[in-house]
């Protein structure tokens, strides 16, 4: 069963179609990329996932099933955004265990799950710190940290790594691939960066202007690109 289906999805906001009708199928355990152009309908996408946007037609399915009319909060998803979101008033503990204290999850559960978190995440020595005491690449752990616990059946990224210097996004595009070898969570991730989707995906699926140009493995896109567009986008430098 696939983790996530995209079918003949499409969006307009107004009187603009940013995504015409889209077709794909993620399979369960998949680490798919979404690239493409900035404006090309990349983040509207994900956000159609998480359910934070409706879809104009088409469905969305998370495990074979359709959650076109279930609430963010009811979809078994987290979601990992560019600016990390934490809550800078709350420890890394409190900003991990805070959508579980939420759902009614008991105290001990949640500190058993933020501990397990903290330790895939070597954040445990960090876990009574605020967000300000932390670096860009500590913040973007306890994201993923916050994502970590809600042990959903997919994450989103969008462009967790946007914010971080050279060096240490190549250092997080190891550790976020580590992450995914060892949970193996179906994840759709989004950047405009080939390199990043080159580099982590199982599946890369070019997006331009609300379409998908082609999708698949990053040697076949490099090796066989389906149009001028992928081979000009994969060739060209970050
Ligand atoms: P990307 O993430 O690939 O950069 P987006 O999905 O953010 O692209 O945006 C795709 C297009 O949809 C852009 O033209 C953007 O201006 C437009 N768009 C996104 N969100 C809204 C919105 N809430 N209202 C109107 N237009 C939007
Ligand atoms: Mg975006």
């Amino acid at each position: 069963m696939a983790g996530v289906s995209i079918q003949n999805v499409e969006k307009t906001f107004g009187a603009t179609r940013v995504i015409h009708g889209i077709d794909i199928e993620i399979e369960d355990g998949a680490f798919v990329i979404l690239v493409g152009p900035s404006g090309c309908g990349k983040s509207t996408l994900l956000r159609i996932i998480a359910g934070l946007e409706d879809v104009t037609s088409g469905a969305i399915k998370i495990g074979g099933v359709e959650v076109n009319d279930m609430a963010p909060k009811d979809r078994d998803i987290a979601m990992v955004f560019q600016n990390y979101g934490l809550y800078p008033h709350m420890t890394v503990a409190q900003n991990m265990g805070f959508a579980l204290k939420l759902s009614g999850i008991s105290k001990a559960e949640i500190a058993e799950r933020v501990g397990n978190a903290a330790d895939i995440l070597n954040l445990t020595p960090l876990l009574d710190r605020y967000p300000k005491q932390l670096s860009g690449g500590q913040r973007q752990r306890v994201a993923m940290g916050r994502a970590i616990v809600r042990d959903p059946q997919v994450f989103l990224f969008d462009e967790p790594l946007s914010n971080l210097d050279a060096k240490l996004r190549v250092q997080m595009r190891a550790e976020i691939k580590q992450l995914h070898q060892r949970l193996k969570v179906t994840t759709v991730y989004v950047t405009h960066d080939q390199i990043e989707a080159m580099t982590m995906a199982d599946v890369i699926v070019v997006m331009h202007d609300g379409v998908v140009k082609q999708a698949g493995s990053p040697l076949e896109l490099y090796d066989r690109p389906a149009n001028l567009f992928v081979a000009g986008f994969i060739g060209s430098p970050s």
